[in-house]
C-alpha cells in the first residue's frame, strides 16, 4: 500500500497541530501507524491523497447514513450556500428541521440546535440541573458524551486510551458531581440512588453505547433506568448522538420503547455539517432563554447549510422501508461477520447498521471492563490487514463501525471476503 503522501502530510500536520489532528482518535494511535489523509469520498468509498480507495465503515463516525457526497444532501446544501452562509437571524429551515425531528421522535416536544454533540449534551445537562434543582449526574463507564469537563470521567471513545480515569485539566471538585457506574449493572445504579437519590439531577446514557465498541443493553436495563429515575424525580437523558436516526426513525428510544425526558442528537442530523441538537418535554425545554432562566446560545447554531443538509437527510430516511432495507442488509452482513469471527477469537456486537469486532477470550462483551481485557495487538494486526486490502474501519478497537444505504450487497460481500483473509 502506497501511503507516502499521507505519511508526509502527517509529519507536516504535526508541526502545527497537536498530534497532527483535530480530534484524538483520528491519529490512529491504537492502530500503530500514521493516519491516512483523505481527499475525497463518494457513496461507500473514501479516497486518500495517495489515490488509494477504501470501502468506508467509519463514515465520519456514523454521520453518513446515506453514504458520502450524497446528491440529495449536496443539492440542498449548495442551494443554501448560494443564498448566503450564515445570517445570525432565524430562518425557516430551522423550524422545518425541528418539525421533522419532532414528528419523527415522539418524546421530543421542543428542540434547540447547537453546533456539536458536545454542546447538545452540555446544554441538556444544564437544563436537567435547573429543572430538578439538583447537581449530581450519573453516567456509565465507557460511554462518551463529548468533552465537557464534568463528563470526562471513565469515558469512552479516545478516553479509553487515557492512562488515568479522567482528563488532566479538570478540577477534581467538578467531578464530585459526576458518578460513573458500570453499564448494564442494575445493582450499581441502585446503590448510587440509595445513597444520593434526592441529589441526582439525571442519568445520561447512550442507550446503545457505541464509544466502547457497540455494547447492547441487557433486556430490561433501559426500562430499569426509566423507572428508577422516575421514582426519584430525576431525569433520564438519552444521548442518541450516534443512535438517533441510525437504528430507526425514532432512534434507540423507539427501538426499545422508552421515553426519555431529554434527548441529545448530532452526527446524522447535520448531514456532515457541524450540528447537534437537544430536545424533550416542553415543560423542561421552556426553561431555556429567552423564555426561561437557563442560558444557552450559539453564533452559528441552526446554521442554514447544516439545517438544509439535515432536512435532506430526514427526507431520505423517512422514505418507506428505508430502515427496513438498511437493517435487513446489515443483519445479513453481521450474521456472516459473526460466523467468520467465531473460532478466530473474534466477537461481534451489532445492532442494525452498527457493529464492532472485539478480539477477546470472552464471548459476550457487555461493558468497559470486558473491553479492557480485549487483545489490542490482534486488533491492530487485523486492522492493518484490512486497510491494506482496501477496507477502512473506524481506527480504534473502541469505536463503532457503520453501514450506509450505499453499502450494497456486493460491497458488503467484498468487506466480508477481506475480513475472512485478514482475521
Ligand atoms: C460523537 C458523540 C458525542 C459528541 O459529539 P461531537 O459532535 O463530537 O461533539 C456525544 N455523544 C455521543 C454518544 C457521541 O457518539
Amino acid at each position: 500500500m502506497n501511503d507516502k503522501k499521507s505519511r508526509q502530510a502527517y509529519q507536516e500536520a504535526c508541526k502545527y497541530i497537536p498530534g497532527g489532528v483535530n480530534s484524538p482518535v483520528r491519529a490512529f494511535r491504537s492502530i500503530g501507524r500514521p493516519p491516512l489523509f483523505i481527499k475525497k469520498a463518494a457513496g461507500p468509498y473514501i479516497t486518500d491523497i495517495d489515490d488509494n480507495s477504501y470501502i468506508d465503515h467509519c463514515l465520519s463516525w456514523g454521520v453518513h447514513i446515506l453514504g458520502h457526497n450524497n446528491p440529495a444532501i449536496n443539492k440542498q446544501a449548495e442551494a443554501a450556500l448560494i443564498r448566503g452562509i450564515s445570517y445570525g437571524a432565524p430562518t425557516v429551515a430551522e423550524t422545518e428541521l425541528a418539525r421533522r425531528i419532532i414528528n419523527a421522535v415522539p418524546s421530543i416536544e421542543k428542540i434547540r440546535f447547537v453546533n456539536s454533540g458536545t454542546e447538545a449534551v452540555m446544554s441538556a445537562l444544564r437544563l436537567a440541573r435547573a429543572f430538578t434543582r439538583r447537581k449530581i449526574i450519573v453516567k456509565f463507564d465507557g460511554c462518551y458524551h463529548g468533552h465537557a469537563d464534568y463528563l470526562l470521567l471513565n469515558g469512552g471513545s479516545g478516553l479509553n486510551e487515557l492512562k488515568q480515569s479522567y482528563s488532566a485539566g479538570v478540577p477534581p471538585e467538578i467531578l464530585q458531581q459526576t458518578l460513573s457506574v458500570p453499564f448494564n449493572d442494575q445493582t450499581a445504579v441502585r446503590k448510587v440512588f440509595a445513597k444520593h437519590g434526592k441529589k441526582i439531577a439525571a442519568i445520561i446514557v447512550e442507550p446503545v453505547p457505541a464509544n466502547m465498541g457497540v455494547i447492547l443493553p441487557h433486556p430490561g436495563f433501559l426500562q430499569f433506568l426509566r423507572d428508577i429515575t422516575s421514582q426519584n424525580n430525576s431525569l433520564l437523558i438519552f444521548d442518541e448522538v450516534i443512535t438517533g436516526f441510525r437504528l430507526q426513525i425514532d432512534g434507540a428510544q423507539g427501538y426499545f420503547g422508552i421515553n426519555p425526558d431529554l434527548t441529545c442528537l448530532g452526527k446524522i442530523i447535520g448531514g456532515g455539517f457541524p450540528t447537534g441538537a437537544f430536545g424533550g418535554k416542553r415543560e423542561i425545554m421552556d426553561l431555556l432563554a429567552p423564555d426561561g432562566p437557563v442560558y444557552q446560545a450559539g453564533t452559528l447554531s441552526g446554521n442554514p447549510l447544516a439545517m438544509s443538509a439535515g432536512i435532506a437527510v430526514l427526507k431520505e430516511v423517512s422514505k418507506k422501508d428505508f430502515y427496513k432495507k438498511l437493517n435487513g442488509l446489515a443483519n445479513d452482513f453481521t450474521r456472516e461477520l459473526k460466523a467468520l469471527s467465531r473460532n478466530r477469537g473474534g466477537t461481534v456486537n451489532a445492532l442494525g447498521s452498527m457493529f464492532s469486532l472485539f478480539f477477546s477470550a470472552k464471548e459476550i462483551i457487555t461493558n468497559q471492563a470486558d473491553l479492557q481485557k480485549c487483545n489490542n495487538t490482534k486488533f491492530r494486526i487485523f486492522y492493518q490487514g484490512l486497510l491494506a486490502a482496501g477496507i477502512y474501519l473506524s481506527p480504534s478497537p473502541y469505536e463503532a463501525n457503520f453501514l450506509s444505504s450505499k453499502h450494497s450487497p456486493e460491497i458488503l460481500h467484498q468487506t466480508l471476503s477481506m475480513v475472512k483473509i485478514a482475521i
